[in-house]
């Protein structure tokens, strides 16, 4: 039978405390976000924003950018104020970028410890400025810029060395009475991120943010993230994600928000239930399933179409979906909600699944 999604996460989340990216709670109980970051020269502002028109159509919900210079810095005022999501300046290297990003309205700023000179002095300025603008900080370590003491004395980045830059940060921050804060302990290696969020989640309470930093192309990175997402998410850890993947953004939020969807965190809108394929079938099935999925982009109610190559499996799963269709003999019975409600010549299947799929998104909205 079709596979059932379960209807709530396998364990109750991790409870952590809940901070405001603009609009976008995180933590807390709050729904796993997603996020992404662009890819353009963030003091172009035109194609900076563009990329981030395209991230907020696919559903990214925080989005990332980088700010490695005053250009980039100067651009953040009015890439906040007209970006639809919560935008997150990224700083490395330079403090007065922290400043500046703050001040420019920015929802939140990434900082990465490991990578700013004299962090520790720095902290009390910026956590005054974060509070006074109600902005809050991820503390983003990273496997590849731990910072150096602590390379020393792990002699490379272990769980317990990520953990320990961390919650060193956030204690510094602490100190000055700063707790509006995320934090992200990335590493390329699956088992050692696993390692060092589970290990993070039982010293603090604050949101986490999950990533496999460099995890890859697209094909590798995606499953390095889902089976590590996946992980810690089935055992209630992590309140936003980002996969990184080197390929453009909006493949980074598809994956995530299909990761979020196959572990119950988020309702599916479009599922496809497609068979492998066998000997048996008596038509395409891989090129039919790719058609149904791509003439059904971007609908909004929850539908699943099962797409079955023969008539052996074919007419019991495609009864259990919403819409379905069971080939042989060059013809395919169309199903929806359990009958068949015609059968059409194979060049016909595509069209007419997706026509149905239209009628029952109609019938599903809430208007
Ligand atoms: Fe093979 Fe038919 Fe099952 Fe597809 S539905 S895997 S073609 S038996």
């Amino acid at each position: 039978g079709v596979p059932e999604v379960p209807a709530r996460p396998v364990v109750p989340r991790r409870q952590s405390r809940q901070i405001q990216v603009g609009p976008v709670p995180v933590g807390g109980g709050a729904p796993v976000s997603v996020q992404s970051m662009t890819t353009t020269r963030t003091s172009d502002i035109g194609a900076t924003l563009q990329q981030i028109a395209e991230l907020t159509a696919s559903g990214c919900q925080i989005v990332r950018v980088a700010c490695p210079t005053q250009d980039d810095a100067d651009a953040l005022a009015t890439i906040a104020r007209k970006s639809q999501i919560p935008v997150i300046a990224d700083i490395h290297f330079q403090p007065k970028y922290v400043f500046a990003a703050i001040e420019a309205g920015c929802a939140a700023v990434r900082v990465n410890p490991g990578n700013i000179k004299k962090f520790d002095d720095q902290v009390k300025e910026i956590a005054r400025a974060a509070k006074d603008h109600g902005t809050p900080i991820r503390i983003g370590v990273n496997a590849g810029s731990l910072d150096r003491r602590l390379l020393q004395k792990y002699g490379k980045a272990t769980p317990e060395a990520l953990v320990e830059s961390a919650l060193w940060e956030a204690s510094l921050f602490e100190e000055h009475g700063f707790r509006d804060i995320k934090i992200s302990v990335k590493h390329n290696d699956p088992v050692v991120m696993i390692e060092a969020y589970r290990q993070l989640a039982e010293r603090c309470d604050y949101p986490l943010h999950l990533g496999v930093t460099e995890a890859g192309p697209a094909f590798q990175g995606t499953i390095k993230s889902a089976v590590a997402f996946g992980a810690l998410l089935s055992q209630g850890i992590g309140d936003t994600i980002r996969v990184s993947l080197s390929a453009p953004p909006v493949e980074e939020v598809k994956v995530g928000i299909q990761i979020l969807e196959s572990l119950g965190l988020r309702r599916r809108r479009l599922e496809i239930v497609s068979c492998p394929s066998c000997g048996r079938a008596q038509v395409d099935v891989y090129k039919l399933a790719e058609e149904v999925t791509a003439g059904l982009d971007g609908m909004e109610v929850p539908l699943r179409v099962a797409v079955m190559g023969c008539v052996v499996n074919g007419p019991g799963e495609a009864r259990e979906a919403d819409l379905g269709v069971a080939s042989g003999n060059g013809k395919g019975q169309i199903f929806v909600k359990g009958e068949v409600i015609k059968t059409v010549p194979e060049s016909r299947i595509v069209e007419t699944l997706i026509e149905e799929a239209m009628k029952l998104a109609e019938s599903k909205s809430p208007s």
